[in-house]
């Protein structure tokens, strides 16, 4: 069977490293806030080329913080509004409605799955305070019209980046190094996975870093002194050591995902199917490899049967969730006709080229 991500096989190939900083961190007797944690952030504020990175406990932690911070330094306030994609996963909404703020939803471009930036600029009121756009499937948005529009309105941007690790422009500007923060994810699946949940968050704002640091912990600069009404999201001295370890071979297994998407793109020559649109090469990490397809269902089983598997990202659109009752009577046709449509191919830096064949070879007999 071809398996959609093959994670055993992915920690496998670091296997003795991997053991070597879980030893590491086990004789250290020092398991939170120590210098592991100290030199992944290092290490990922320099693979990201901003000032700060703060490890935090998950993705969604992540993006709430950066939220919660900038409300407690004063520049966001109850009722304010963020605009998101509509077509997201629903971490990146949640993390507005989490601090009291609007989520308001911005269709994408049927091409690149994106924020679509001509639609962001009629979405802005006088409550608009933020853009969060999310590097969705692992392609960069339209950073410079979305930085634009920023600009013009005096907005903060957002990146949602948990998907985009690693992406980068044709000046080699980093995801997470193009808003004013940004929220990346190491949960397991991501293309920086840990072996348990972890996320961080990259900023050059030093007012933002400082406060973030305190949220983060209670709260708390200087211990027992609380200044904020802080949470614990903290990333431990383990996940961070094994991250360092990932982390030095994240451009080689990049460099593997885009080689299978190049494949894909052209060698399946379905007219059934609609590929992805790349920008440039550079631009997409290929977390997901997404192809359109109208009868979706059958198309799945008839994989199943051929023995690949592949999964749907996301089958309900934000919008018709339950837990978004109050966003359930609007209409957003070009997220929902994506979300009737999509399908994931199995992309991974360890498939064989000879299950890549069997994609390709499954994909066109359909
Ligand atoms: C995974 C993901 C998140 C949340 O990350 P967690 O670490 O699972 O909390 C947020 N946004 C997007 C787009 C994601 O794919």
């Amino acid at each position: 069977m071809i398996k959609f991500l093959d994670l055993y096989k992915i920690n496998q190939n670091h296997k003795v490293e991997l053991l070597q900083a879980f030893e590491r961190v086990l004789d250290s007797g020092w398991y939170i806030m120590g210098n592991e944690l100290k030199s992944f952030e290092r290490n990922f504020a320099s693979f990201t080329g901003t000032h700060h990175c703060i490890g935090v406990a998950n993705g969604l932690d992540a993006l709430m913080l950066i939220i919660r911070a900038y409300k407690e330094l004063g520049l966001f306030k109850d009722g304010d509004e963020i605009l998101v994609p509509s077509n997201t996963y629903i971490a990146s909404i949640l993390a507005i409605s989490a601090n009291n703020l609007v989520p308001v939803l911005v269709e994408p471009n049927i091409d690149t799955y994106n924020i679509d930036p001509e639609k962001l600029e009629q979405a802005i009121t006088e409550r608009t305070v933020a853009i969060l756009p999310v590097h969705l499937y692992g392609q960069l948005c339209d950073m410079k019209s979305i930085l634009e529009i920023a600009n013009k309105h005096s907005l903060k941007v957002i990146e949602d980046c948990a998907q985009a690790h690693g992406a980068q422009d044709d000046y080699g500007i980093k995801a997470g190094n193009f808003g004013d923060a940004a929220g990346f994810s190491f949960y397991p699946g991501k293309n920086l996975g840990a072996m348990g949940d972890a996320g961080a968050i990259t900023t050059n704002d030093h007012a933002l870093a400082d406060a973030l640091r305190a949220l983060l912990n209670y709260g708390s600069h200087v211990k027992y002194q609380n200044k904020f009404k802080g949470i614990n999201s903290r990333l431990d001295e383990l996940q961070a050591a094994l991250l360092s370890v990932k982390l030095k071979h994240l451009d080689e297994e990049t460099a593997k995902r885009q080689l299978v998407a190049n494949r894909y793109l052209s060698e399946i020559i379905n007219t059934k199917i609609v590929l992805p649109m790349v920008n440039t090469h550079e631009s997409h990490v290929w977390h997901l490899f997404v192809v359109r397809v109208d009868d979706r269902d059958e198309f799945q089983s008839y994989l199943t049967a051929k023995g690949i598997q592949t999964v749907i990202h996301y089958p309900i659109p934000p919008h018709k969730q339950d837990a978004y009752k109050e966003l359930n009577h609007l209409n957003f046709p070009i997220s929902e006709s994506i979300h009737s449509q999509v399908v994931s191919l199995p992309i991974s830096p360890v498939m064989t080229s000879e299950e890549i064949d069997v994609v390709i070879a499954a994909v066109n007999q359909w």
